[in-house]
């Protein structure tokens, strides 16, 4: 063909990460036809979807087969019904919200990848290693990345020490995928202070904050003093209410928020009403359901569920003496390669010795190289047997 590609497409890093695990995990399944392998690799839910939310959507599927309540396109950024449920969620928090800031997508990798569109050419601060979407979508719109070593010594958890500059583009997630590891009150402000003091923008990612267990991790950016005129947050019910087949998340966009006499809101309100159109009105009563105080509280029981898992897997680390970070506060364990090895070696060594499936920790970023990466998406049972695997060859 003669017409131009967006050239910056070729260099954006080959995701083999899933594939290459899916090809040695069949490989050995074809060589060991007898072996019963647990996979604590992935980042998928497994429980179901909880009975207030699938009422939810019967009843909402049930309107829309009714002449005097079918509903055709949605408001780009959501319906009020659950604009207002996120508004009031975030009260739990100590945190008030204008409904005009909530804007509802279809899951926070939309709004994490289409977040760059509002923004102009900015040095952009993002952690190694960390969720892969935040450099890609960068990358894939030509933008340089600056990576900020997440790392042992460090926690996994890096402060804005050392950085100098200003008008920095910042992502944060935390609770952290891939290592679990969550800002404490101090550490997030440290950014918020860094951020203000230098007109920078944080773009926090709080997909895994239904998670969070102990009182001094925030739940959201704003509970920080001074987070309104620095941050903008994404946030997913993918992980809290097993919403990732079903499709819904939210940014919220504070009215503070303005650069260059433009305010941030009213341009991420343009680009979602010119590339978005809205979320199912089911799915939205789906998430409305999951988001009034007892519907959540049905979620949370599934997140409890996850939790006992993380519990097991990271009792067996700290009884073994090897190092990592969250199994608490996220369903993430984060752990240091044992015996020296690397990422892909003892993935290798997991597969064949306890028939263990887990992530590589180099997949998410150089810094990731030695370490290894365990979800608590698992069942119990079968969480409970790779425990028990584990704990003979760790
Ligand atoms: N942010 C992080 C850190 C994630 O790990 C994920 C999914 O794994 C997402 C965002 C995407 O969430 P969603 O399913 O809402 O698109």
């Amino acid at each position: 063909m003669k017409i131009k590609i967006n050239e910056n497409f070729k260099n954006i890093a080959q995701s083999y990460l899933f594939s290459e695990i899916a090809h040695r995990v069949s490989a050995f399944q074809t060589e060991n036809p007898q072996a019963k392998i647990i996979r604590l690799g992935i980042g998928d839910v497994t429980r179901p979807l909880t009975r207030r939310v699938v009422g939810a959507m019967k009843k909402a599927s049930d309107e829309m087969g009714r002449a005097e309540t079918f509903r055709g396109y949605a408001p780009e950024h959501g319906y009020d019904f659950v604009r207002d449920a996120v508004v009031s969620h975030y009260t739990e928090f100590g945190v008030k919200l204008d409904r005009n800031e909530v804007f509802i997508s279809d899951g926070a990798k939309s709004d994490l990848g289409n977040i760059v569109d509002i923004l102009g050419t900015n040095s952009i601060l993002i952690p190694d290693p960390v969720y892969p979407v935040y450099v890609d979508s960068n990358v894939m719109s030509g933008r340089n990345v600056t990576l900020v070593p997440a790392c042992e010594e460090n926690g996994f958890l890096p402060s804005p020490d050392g950085i100098t500059g200003e008008g920095h583009v910042i992502y944060i997630c935390s609770p952290n995928n891939p290592t679990g590891a969550a800002y404490d009150r101090a550490g997030l402000s440290e950014w918020v202070d860094f951020a203000v003091r230098t007109g920078s923008l944080i773009i926090f990612d709080s997909a895994y904050e239904a998670f969070i267990e102990d009182g001094d991790i925030p739940h959201s950016i704003y509970e920080l003093d001074g987070a309104r005129e620095c941050a903008i947050e994404i946030c997913s019910l993918s992980k809290a209410a097993g919403f990732t087949g079903t499709r819904c998340g939210f940014t919220i966009v504070p009215a503070e928020l303005e650069a260059s006499g433009l305010k941030l809101s009213a341009m991420w309100e343009r680009r979602q009403a010119t590339k978005f159109n809205g979320v199912p009105y089911v799915i939205q009563r789906a998430a409305e359901a999951a988001l009034t105080p007892e519907g959540y509280a049905e979620c949370m029981e599934n997140v409890k569920y996850y939790m006992e898992n993380a519990k097991m897997i990271s009792s067996l680390l700290t009884g073994k003496g090897i190092f990592y970070t969250g199994g608490k506060n996220s369903p993430y364990i984060w752990l240091r390669c044992t015996r020296g090895m690397s990422s892909w070696e003892f993935f290798d060594y997991l597969l064949n010795t306890a028939n263990v499936v887990g992530t590589p920790g180099a997949g998410f970023g150089a810094q990731g190289e030695g370490f290894f990466r365990l979800t608590s998406f698992g069942t119990h049972e079968a969480t409970a047997e790779a425990v028990e695997r584990l704990d003979k060859i760790l």
